[in-house]
Formats: C-alpha cells, sequence, structure tokens
C-alpha cells in the first residue's frame, strides 16, 4: 500500500498538485465545464441523433462562472477572464428560450405526448387536454 500513498502523495502535493480553496475552485469549474460536453455526447447518443439537453447549458453557465470567478479573483489574466466574461449571456438566452418554450406547451397524461398550450385535445392519442395546471 506504500506504492498507493506514493502515488497519491508526492510531497506536499496530491495527484501531482499543490492543492489550495481555490485550486478546488478552479478544478470544480473546470469540471462543470467539461462535463457539458459528455451530457450532450451521451444525449446525442441516446437519441441517436445531435441534441443539446438542457443541462448543457446549466454547466456552461455554471462552469464559465466559477472559471471566471476564479480567473477575476486568482488569476488575474485578461485572456482568461475575457474568455468567460462574455459566455453566460448565450447560456443564460437559451434557458430563458428553453423555459418559455417549456411553459408554452403541455404533456398528456394517457401518453404524454407534447402538444401546444392552446391545443384541446392530445394530437397522438386523441385524449382531451387540460389547458391548466399540466405544464411539463
Ligand atoms: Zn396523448
Amino acid at each position: 500500500m506504500d506504492w498507493l500513498k506514493h502515488l497519491l502523495w508526492h510531497g506536499d502535493k496530491f495527484l501531482g498538485v499543490e492543492w489550495s480553496v481555490w485550486k478546488v475552485v478552479g478544478w470544480l469549474g473546470n469540471a462543470a465545464f467539461s462535463s457539458r460536453f459528455f451530457v450532450q455526447w451521451y444525449a446525442t447518443e441516446k437519441k441517436k441523433q445531435v441534441v443539446i439537453p438542457v443541462a448543457f447549458w446549466w454547466l456552461s453557465l455554471v462552469g464559465s462562472l466559477i472559471l471566471l470567478a476564479y480567473a477575476l479573483l486568482h488569476q488575474p489574466d485578461s485572456v482568461f477572464i475575457l474568455a468567460y466574461a462574455f459566455a453566460w449571456i448565450p447560456y443564460i438566452r437559451n434557458l430563458v428560450i428553453h423555459y418559455r418554450h417549456l411553459k408554452e406547451q403541455q404533456k398528456c397524461s394517457k401518453c404524454e405526448a407534447v402538444s401546444p398550450r392552446a391545443a384541446n385535445y392530445c394530437a397522438s392519442c386523441g385524449t382531451k387536454l387540460r389547458a391548466e395546471g399540466s405544464v411539463l
């Protein structure tokens, strides 16, 4: 087990990294921002067509804001700061559009098909839809 301890801890470093609170913040931002690609890839493979799930936009927003905080407060570098300074704009816009779209839809209680909010009957199974209170 000594070899494992030596592999993980070397001197004052764990996994070759000298850890601090800011290092944890930076890695958390990196993990959130990078994981969005795997989330998107998984969704695409599952559906067998290219899709961008809402989690992609949330991970983009959270990851980029954490990395922006890291860049502003810990590693002030213009390249790093500008990389994340305005990225939140399209992420938030996509989330706003997504939630507006959800609000305009209703789900059939019988077959779970999605219909426009104004529809009275499910286009898939013909069940009468309740216009109010059946938001996705
Ligand atoms: Zn239906």
